[in-house]
């Protein structure tokens, strides 16, 4: 891998925390690409860059590679989402379904440490994808500083890489909230309520938005009273089209969430075993202070570019501290790039891989593309709730003249076999070619649907393309090609 054996210090490699091998650490590395970053987004570009040909060094500061997604975001909460959803199933469901199981609990220890082994087994993936790939891992803080020159500071002491390109794929942290100390067992973010060693009897959630939404039903499903207090009048976070937020709401609330909307929070603070937290109407009014034993704070995220180094090379952010760059991701210095959530754009995991793809194969000189509008969202809840493209609130605001189709699940056969008969599809499509714009689905497994919708998009499909397709029977995915025979015939089939 292109070591200098410079300066030979003994040190053991570890590669996801596992103590793997004794090796001797060069201190100078040359390379092609240096990606600052193991998380989603620089994983995968650095084993891209790897695949077409270049010599790699991926920089990770911390002990487990693979980022906020595998470690504290994506796969540890669907895992609890998951374990939590069967767990509810066999207490509430199984008996209507004739499945007699006696004495259902559940083991909270044991449903952690079946998500910290899922966690494991992913993370120590990458770094057998990374062995495979000949991409060459150095563990430290990466500091660019120089235009071609990365120094990462490490339990070694520091190496130097000095390389053709840089690609910064650093990330996000949580955004903190005014005011707020974070001990991470009451007053807690995300990464906290992955790990609680008790589920707590009563949980505010502030913030309405997806991660607030998946962790707050993931308690709620194991027994906490679970209140979620949002700002806005809506739930489900940025882009989610208004009937559908309205629907998931409706849905939550039947399972035993309370919501408290158009709320404003005031303060949060601990008395004792409580926190206590002042809230008062967004709009002004009276105030009032609400009571639990721990608080869930998920009021967004970050760009993460803390000890980059970027005002050394001339790189200024922008004013809500992303990177910028323009559309074959490049910064305002040439030869380096950026990608993923510390850029402009939803800060989800795989709108970072898809960049770090195309970013790479940029700089060996293939083409740029990367369409923002074909970028699916999910919300991993029960029903979940899977979308792309424009809202029919996007399309208002534009004056877009639309159609809609709208098909229930209540009408679809596989939906209706199994008793999961909650929500529905919409597509919206251009009222004068059928283009599609928008698929919008609340209901069993949408975000696995929400694909076959991404790839009509995609590909510029009309409604009356999918409406034309064969799909199989019975499955759910006919209810998304009712929708689309609705947008484009005016009616669905089957109902
Ligand atoms: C609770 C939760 C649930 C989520 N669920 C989903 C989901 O279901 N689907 C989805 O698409 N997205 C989800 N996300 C968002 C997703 O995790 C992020 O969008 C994604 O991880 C961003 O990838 P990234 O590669 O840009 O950055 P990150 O994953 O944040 O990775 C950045 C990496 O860079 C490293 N790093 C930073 N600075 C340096 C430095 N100077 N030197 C060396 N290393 C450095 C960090 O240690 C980290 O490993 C979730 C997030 C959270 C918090």
């Amino acid at each position: 891998m292109g070591y200098k054996f410079l300066n030979l210090a003994s040190s053991s490699l570890r590669v996801s925390g596992f103590r793997t091998a004794t090796r001797h650490y060069a201190t100078t590395h040359d390379a092609d690409i240096v990606v600052i970053g193991s998380g989603p987004g620089g994983y995968v570009a650095a084993i891209k860059a790897a695949q077409l040909g270049m010599k790699v060094v991926s920089v990770e500061k911390d002990p487990s590679l693979g980022g906020t997604c595998l470690n504290v975001g994506c796969i540890p909460s669907k895992a609890l989402l998951h374990n939590s959803h069967l767990y509810h199933m066999a207490k509430h469901d199984f008996k209507h379904r004739g499945i007699n199981v006696s004495d259902i609990s559940f083991d909270f220890k044991a449903m952690m440490d079946y998500k910290a082994n899922a966690v494991k087994g992913l993370t120590g993936g990458i770094a057998m994808l990374f062995q495979k790939n000949k991409v060459n891992l150095v563990r430290g803080v990466g500091s660019i500083v120089a235009p071609n020159k990365v120094e990462v500071k490490g339990e070694q002491g520091v190496e130097t890489v000095n390389t053709k390109n840089i690609l910064i794929a650093t990330g996000s942290e949580v955004t903190p909230f005014p005011g707020v100390t974070f001990d991470e067992e009451q007053i807690i973010t995300s990464t906290g309520a992955l790990s609680l060693s008790a589920v707590p009897k009563k949980m505010l959630v502030i913030g309405a938005g997806v991660i607030g939404l998946e962790l707050g039903s993931v308690y709620q499903r194991l027994g906490a009273d679970v209140t979620a207090i949002e700002f806005l009048t809506s739930i489900g976070g940025v882009g989610i089209d208004g009937e559908v937020g309205k629907t998931l709401q409706k849905i939550l609330t039947k399972q035993g969430m309370k919501f408290k909307l158009g709320t404003k929070v005031l303060g949060v603070k601990k008395e004792g075993s409580t926190v206590k937290v002042d809230v008062e109407a967004a709009k002004g009014g009276s105030k009032e202070t609400l009571e639990c034993d721990v608080v869930l704070i998920s009021i967004g995220r970050r760009p993460y570019t803390k000890d980059l180094g970027l005002d050394k090379v001339g790189i200024a952010l922008d004013d809500r501290g992303r990177v910028p760059v323009n559309n074959k991701f490049q910064t305002t210095v040439p030869g380096i790039y950026a990608i993923g959530d510390v850029i402009h754009g939803p800060m989800l995991a795989h709108k970072a891989e898809d960049e770090g793809i195309v970013c790479v194969e940029g700089i060996k000189g293939l083409p740029v593309h990367f369409n923002y509008d074909a970028i699916p969202s999910v919300i991993y809840t029960s029903p979940e709730v899977g979308w792309v493209g424009k809202s029919e609130e996007d399309l208002k605001k534009e004056g877009k003249a639309y159609k809609v189709g709208k098909f229930p699940f209540l009408a679809n056969s596989r939906a209706k076999t199994n008793g999961e008969t909650d929500g529905f599809v919409k597509v919206l499509s251009d009222k004068s070619t059928d283009v599609i714009l928008g698929t919008h689905i609340i209901g069993p497994g949408a975000g696995e649907l929400v694909n076959e919708a991404v790839l009509a998009q995609e590909y510029g499909a009309a409604a009356e393309d999918v409406a034309r397709v064969c799909h199989a029977h019975p499955t759910c995915a006919e209810a998304l090609r009712e929708a689309n025979l609705a947008a484009y015939a005016g009616k669905p089939i089957n109902f």
